[in-house]
């Protein structure tokens, strides 16, 4: 969380001219339905009948766009809504049970298939494209991501403490690296980059650097 890598793959994308999917916003999007549907974070059954009983669409923009996409769920646009505290507090919660992962990631390859895409997540080395020409994995203290994650909330306008920032983190982090299934960790031949003294477009050279995604 707030490593920086929407932003960086994002601009990897725009400058290679490929598409840009940031997984996160897919996994937003089931608990946008799972809040919609009244559904209990804690009820994994009510849980995992979630993807067989919605439609998400992910419709891919110009890389530019924020995110590089329109999010919709059953025809319903809701991209405008997958950033507020209400879907950040329970998506942790809603992407840990499998039948959600499975259904994401099929998402994703069908995506991924036809080339040509930066595509953004914590799963993506490790699980959903483990022959990817290029993996990236963006490390980030916590101190350097929380005081990031705070700066991004401030310029939205959104008043929160740093420390509530970080224990957002801290349990955001729990959740996504302690679950049973695709657990947040690089893959062993990813780039490890660590960004706490590293600019955006220091980022962003140092992957188109590294060669392979080159058309
Ligand atoms: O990246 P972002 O903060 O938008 O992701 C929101 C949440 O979605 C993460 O905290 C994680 O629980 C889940 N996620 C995931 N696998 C991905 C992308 C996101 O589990 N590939």
């Amino acid at each position: 969380m707030a490593s920086g890598k929407s932003a960086v793959g994002g601009r990897v994308a725009g400058r290679l001219g490929y598409r840009f999917i940031d997984t996160g916003m897919m996994y937003r999007a089931i608990t946008c339905a799972a809040i919609a549907h009244d559904v209990d974070f804690e009820d994994h059954a009510a849980v995992a009948r979630l993807p067989g009983a919605v439609t998400i669409t992910m419709e891919p923009g110009p890389p530019d766009a924020p995110h590089g996409a329109t999010v919709l769920v059953d025809g319903e646009d809701v991209t405008r809504r997958l950033r507020s505290p209400e879907v950040g507090e329970a998506v942790s919660f809603v992407s840990r049970v499998p039948e959600v992962r499975v259904a994401m990631v099929e998402l994703q390859r069908a995506m991924a298939a036809e080339g040509g895409i930066v595509m953004v997540g914590r799963d993506i080395g490790t699980v959903v494209l483990p022959d990817a020409p290029l993996k990236v994995y963006l490390d980030a203290s916590a101190e350097e991501r929380a005081r990031r994650r705070h700066e991004e909330l401030r310029l939205a306008g959104r008043v929160e403490t740093l420390d509530d920032v970080r224990n957002e983190l801290a349990l955001r982090d729990e959740i996504d690296s302690g679950r049973a299934m695709s657990p947040l960790r690089p893959a062993v031949d990813a780039l490890v980059i660590d960004t706490d003294e590293l600019t955006l477009d220091e980022v962003v050279e140092r992957i188109l650097e590294a060669g392979p995604c080159r058309s």
